[in-house]
């Protein structure tokens, strides 16, 4: 046939692929894939990931992330979501209906609380608040279809008593989730974490922290190890159209390589820069994990038996500070620079009124205004350099 220099253009011989190695894998970018021909077209089968049919379903750049998340996360099946509050819409979405409820913890991060509530107000889903401390405060009942796990809780860092909490869930036959995004898969896993192989029934992460590293790309993810489960999850995945960039899953592909080395860093880090703020006498109380005074060290120890823990260190100041002394003191850093999210290069912090965002009380936390530091790539020297300034502001 012949064509013209326009058709050309775009029907140009392409070579066609043969092997060849590369370090990082070829990258697809779809919305339309091309079938081989009809038969192709009519066997497809929406469940199955080969039978390549459309950008939203995936492709080999999306599936060969998925895997390697699900292997991180020592999984056996990963879906992938635009952002990681994306990911928590997939579960809640897929699991939860009218009259159903779902319990989640005092120190969930913020904008999957106001996900829960939004669930609540509008789909007449039951929201159960507990203290993840404390695992009497779970008290399921026959309504009760999903536990919200946080280990550690966002801002406040408290490790929660995952092993009582999931058995107790198991005995009730609630399915379990797990937000794994401050362990990553590195600190522990999720999916056997006891001497008694406990494990979580799902794990959500926001790959927009530590798999991205970067703090420029945004993606969420969903392990299972239950096919079941995993399909339906599946199907809500695949007619919400919920879908990720092949550009963006290359990128955090790329970034895999080293996450284990960075987390690694920015733990020890963070326990240098610990213990350096817990000497500081206008802070009142710091929280981590690690520190044997913070709420939950013991469930820490008990789970994550490397004593991993990822780069966040919060501190409440002295009472006597107000929220304007506060708000001097972020503004007076300078390698820390104010801004959400963390597992980046650049550290970050972050400013918080305790009083406006817990629902119970919370007798192990002091009174005063809440700092949160999130720990870069930075030198331990120089990130502490920076704070001792900033702290001649008050
Ligand atoms: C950041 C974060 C999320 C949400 O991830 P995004 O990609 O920013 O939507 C969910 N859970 C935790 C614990 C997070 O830190």
């Amino acid at each position: 046939m012949k064509k013209s220099p326009q058709t050309q253009l775009i029907h140009a011989p392409r070579l066609a692929p043969q092997y060849i190695e590369t370090i990082q894998p070829p990258l697809y970018r779809a919305s339309t894939i091309i079938f081989e021909n009809t038969q192709k077209l009519f066997d497809r089968h929406w469940s199955d990931r080969y039978d390549y049919s459309y950008g939203t379903h995936g492709t080999p750049t999306t599936y060969t992330l998925a895997d390697k998340i699900a292997q991180l996360e020592h999984g056996q099946y990963c879906l992938l979501a635009p952002s990681g509050l994306s990911a928590v819409n997939l579960v809640n979405s897929a699991l939860l209906k009218s009259g159903d409820e779902v319990w989640v913890p005092d120190n969930i991060y913020g904008p999957s609380m106001a996900h829960a509530r939004y669930l609540e107000k509008n789909f007449g889903v039951i929201v159960r608040i507990y203290n993840p401390l404390d695992c009497d405060s779970f008290q399921p009942s026959k309504q009760t279809k999903l536990l919200w796990l946080e280990a550690a809780g966002s801002v406040t860092l408290e490790f929660p008593d995952l092993v009582n909490l999931v058995k107790k869930a198991k005995q009730h036959q609630i399915t379990t989730v797990l937000d794994n995004t401050w362990g990553a898969g590195l600190a522990f896993n999720a999916f056997d974490f006891s001497d008694e192989h406990l494990s979580v029934d799902i794990s959500v992460h926001a790959l927009t922290k530590y798999p991205s590293g970067g703090g420029d790309i945004l993606m969420g993810s969903v392990v299972t190890q239950d096919h079941t489960l995993h399909l339906k999850l599946l199907h809500l995945h695949a007619t919400q159209g919920i879908s990720v960039s092949g550009d963006d899953c290359a990128q955090i592909q790329r970034s895999l390589a080293h996450m284990q080395l960075r987390y690694q860093q920015q733990s020890m880090t963070a326990q240098t820069i610990l213990q350096w703020l817990k000497q500081q006498n206008k802070i009142q109380q710091v929280l981590h994990p690690s520190d044997s005074l913070s709420a939950g060290h013991e469930f820490w120890l008990e789970v994550c038996q490397d004593q991993q823990s990822a780069g966040l260190v919060s501190v409440i100041f002295q009472e006597q500070y107000t929220l304007e002394d506060i708000r001097r003191f972020c503004d007076a850093l300078q390698l820390f620079k104010l801004g959400f999210s963390w597992g980046g290069p650049v550290s970050l912090v972050m400013l918080y009124d305790l009083k406006e965002m817990r629902n119970l009380e919370h007798p192990h936390l002091a009174n005063g205004f809440l700092v949160r530091f999130c720990i870069g790539l930075e030198s331990s020297e120089d990130l502490i350099t920076d704070i001792k300034q900033a702290l001649q502001v008050l």
